[in-house]
């Protein structure tokens, strides 16, 4: 059978942003090494480049005018703008290919957000696959937002009662704690689940997630949707593959060897979020305080106003040469692996998080916006394998947090559940586990669906 999907191509249609390119390139691995050709659908800007991959891989551009770096500040507007600007290249795209020989298209995969591709699938006949780069109990949540109506939620939510009420299905969640924040103005946010929910024809949905996390939301997913789910997650395990945007800084590894096993905290926040020069002073002089080794990622852009750390006053680097080091960008899957490794404290991001708990690591969550904020909850009440640092930056919460994390009696129980989480992960994609057999499935829906 797998000789026979040596021919059948798949195409992939990534989001620009590092966060959806990097699980939907380590699907494309899976898939090719299960005998898939596959051809990566990219926009101009943030491409992956074609030399980092394999072969059987090709790439195509899909030509687009929405500069990534909308996203940043608003992002619905730049999901919609890129949605409205890439329909008509798509089809051109796929028509070209179409011509090619050889060019035998079994199924274009895209990105949710990239909800355009489903009426080119369907002008060609083809058959689509959505692509989620976050959780089930994310689209709960989405699908509960898309039934408000945005100005009674708003003035609903500043009633406390309100705010505590337990979303319906959802415990622990609660109104609050729905994926809101830093999404801009509601109403074209509601507009846009909305608008994401009507335009979904494709014939099934891939997640990169597995059911030891959230079986109940996926459960409900499935019964929501009525068509197949596939949960791969984590899908770095399955297939590792290299789509960072900017350059690792492997130096870092070398600092780490010289820590005491279990002792360092990794601060990363992910590739979008910005923060002010005075947090980051705070961050710093918490992190120095809390008297534990620390690797700080600092991308460059993501102190607001600088470059990349020039707006920081000279005590930083005093107390980063005493214990600490700093680096644009980590090669963060390594870093989590590492013995040196005591914690990390993160954004929450899903890709972030996942790799965390697959080594094992307990967090330190501080969400910056959407969806975060539901990853950082489960991490800390359900899971339990994190605690949150919440309210202003201040170097005191810091210190005390770096301390709960790694070095206090708490910390015990902590370590305890996330390697606890961490074996029941890696079985999800053994041989006989949930996630290796959704693959299983997957493979021969889409040898079905070409023959
Ligand atoms: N990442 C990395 N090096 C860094 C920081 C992040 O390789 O210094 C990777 C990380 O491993 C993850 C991705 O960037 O795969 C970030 O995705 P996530 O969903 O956690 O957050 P986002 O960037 O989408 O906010």
């Amino acid at each position: 059978m797998e000789k026979r999907a040596e021919k059948i191509r798949v195409v992939l249609v990534p989001l620009p942003l590092q966060g959806h390119i990097t699980p939907i390139m380590q699907l494309g691995k899976a898939l090719n090494l299960k005998g898939f050709s596959i051809t990566v659908a990219q926009g101009e800007c943030n491409q992956v480049s074609s030399s980092q991959h394999l072969s059987g891989f090709q790439f195509v551009t899909i030509p687009e005018t929405v500069p990534v770096s909308q996203y940043e500040r608003r992002p619905v507007e730049f999901v919609m703008k890129l949605n409205k600007t890439s329909e008509a290249s798509f089809k051109d795209c796929i028509a070209q290919l179409l011509l090619q020989q050889g060019s035998d298209i079994a199924c274009i995969i895209y990105d949710e957000l990239m909800y355009f591709c489903g009426a080119t699938a369907k002008e060609f006949n083809l058959p689509s696959i959505i692509f989620s780069t976050t959780t089930a109990t994310h689209k709960f949540c989405c699908s509960v937002l898309s039934k408000l109506n945005s100005k009674k939620f708003l003035i609903d939510m500043q009633d406390p009662e309100v705010q505590d009420k337990e979303v319906e299905n959802l415990h622990p969640l609660r109104y609050k704690d729905l994926p809101t924040s830093g999404m801009g103005p509601l109403e074209p946010y509601f507009e846009l689940l909305r608008e994401i929910i009507k335009k979904r024809t494709a014939s099934a949905v891939i997640i990169n997630t597995t059911s030891c996390l959230e079986n109940s939301s996926l459960s409900w997913l499935q019964q929501e949707l009525g068509i197949p789910v596939y949960p791969l997650g984590p899908l770095h395990i399955l297939s590792s593959v290299k789509s960072s945007l900017l350059k690792e800084d492997k130096n870092c590894i070398e600092w780490l060897n010289k820590q005491k096993p279990k002792s360092v905290i990794y601060v990363s926040f992910g590739s979008l979020a910005l923060m002010e020069t005075k947090d980051v002073l705070e961050m710093v002089c918490g992190l120095f305080n809390s008297n534990q080794p620390f690797l700080l990622v600092i991308r460059p852009g993501s102190i607001l106003g600088s470059e990349w750390i020039e707006s920081l006053p000279e005590e930083v680097s005093k107390m980063v040469s005493k214990r600490g080091y700093i680096v644009k960008w980590a090669p963060q899957i390594e870093v989590l692996g590492h013995p040196a490794l005591g914690g990390f404290w993160s954004h929450c991001g899903w890709n972030s998080t996942l790799e965390s708990i697959v080594e094992g690591v307990p967090m330190i969550c501080m969400p910056f916006i959407g969806e975060q904020k539901l990853n950082a909850k489960y991490i800390e009440s359900v899971w339990r394998v994190g605690i949150k640092l919440e309210g202003e930056m201040e170097r005191g919460g810091v210190e005390r947090a770096v301390k709960r994390l790694i070095v206090d009696e708490e910390s015990e129980g902590l370590r305890e559940r996330a390697h606890v989480l961490r074996e029941k992960l890696k079985a999800s994609v053994r041989s006989g586990g949930s996630s290796y057999n959704a693959l299983d499935e997957l493979v021969k829906m889409l040898n079905f669906v070409h023959y």
